[in-house]
């Protein structure tokens, strides 16, 4: 029977030790803000950007938002990127995606200087990432490290299957376990004999999209399972990518979903942004 790991809890700690921080740099005269711009009105990134809001006041950061109508222009969202760039009260910017079909994202996520790129997904940051030399970790991938850290089962060669290949989750998320020594397999929508695969992981990953996706013929008995997964069901409930009933003898860890990886990815924004000011302040890290 699986150990449950405890995102909200795991995601408590973390930002309460970005608040200790944040006050003890407001003893200093250093303020935190982060900008979160949203465009639109896509009611899940409404969700989402009222969530990190909620966090920053958590934390003791100023937020600063900017809700834009869904006929932006890209222009008018670039001027204000580089608005928000050269603004000192601003250590982290965070455009909301997905951006409406006339913006491209691209030239928006690489106008965002790489050290207010609080999301990691400039270019620059990803480079970084690639190579071990990162301040800032992609936050999605960055919570689930913590999530398997708190297991206390050591990465450093054991079998790492991560289900997806996106730029956002999957690719980081496979780096980040190599960079722990763990040996990495990534799967996707191509990979053949995927059950096969990831029944060998002692820690395995999944950021497919699809609920219920992994089933406990692809758990190995004993491993860590992580479910990165938010799938809204067609009765509004949030489900993961992982059958969660089903593995939930066969594993030795599980993440829940709601309360797994989604708190987590706030508290390393949160962790990210203070890593920002800390470096404009030159505070070690
Ligand atoms: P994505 O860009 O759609 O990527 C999904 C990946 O899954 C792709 O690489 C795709 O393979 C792979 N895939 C799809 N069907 C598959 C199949 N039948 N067999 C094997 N692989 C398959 O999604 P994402 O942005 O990475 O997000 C993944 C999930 O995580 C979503 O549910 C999303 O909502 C959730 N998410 C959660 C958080 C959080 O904070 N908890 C944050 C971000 C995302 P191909 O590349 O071959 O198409």
């Amino acid at each position: 029977m699986a150990a449950v790991i405890d995102g909200k809890a795991i995601s408590a700690k973390v930002k309460s030790e970005v608040r200790q921080e944040t006050e003890a740099l407001k003893a200093k005269g250093i303020s935190i803000g982060l900008a979160v711009v949203i465009v639109g009105d896509n009611p899940a990134s409404r969700v989402y950007v009222n969530n990190k809001k909620k966090a920053c006041a958590e934390v003791g950061f100023e937020s600063f938002e900017y809700a834009l109508p869904e006929e932006t222009t890209q222009e008018e969202l670039l001027a204000l990127v580089d608005k928000l760039n050269k603004d000192d009260t601003v250590n982290g910017i965070l455009v909301q995606l997905p951006l409406p079909k006339q913006i491209d994202e691209k030239a928006v996520i690489n106008a965002i200087l790489p050290e207010k790129d609080v999301d990691a997904f400039h270019p620059v940051n990803v480079g970084k990432i690639m190579i071990g030399d990162f301040a800032f970790l992609p936050c999605t991938p960055a919570g689930v490290m913590e999530l398997i850290a708190s297991t206390g089962v050591e990465i450093s060669g054991k079998e790492c299957v991560v289900i997806g290949r996106s730029n956002i989750v999957g690719k980081p998320m496979a780096m980040l376990l190599l960079h722990k020594n763990g040996t990495v397999t990534i799967c996707h929508s191509k990979t053949k004999n995927l059950a096969e695969v990831c029944s060998r992981a002692d820690i395995l990953v999944a950021a497919v999209g699809r609920a219920n996706f992994v089933t406990p013929d692809m758990v190995k008995e004993g491993a860590v399972v992580i479910d990165v997964g938010m799938n809204r069901l067609e009765n509004g409930k949030l489900c993961g990518d992982v059958d969660y009933a089903a593995c939930f003898e066969k594993a030795g860890y599980i993440t829940p979903v709601p309360g797994g990886v989604g708190p987590m990815t706030i508290a390393m924004l949160m962790k990210n942004t203070l890593t920002s000011a800390k470096i404009k302040n030159s505070i070690a890290l």
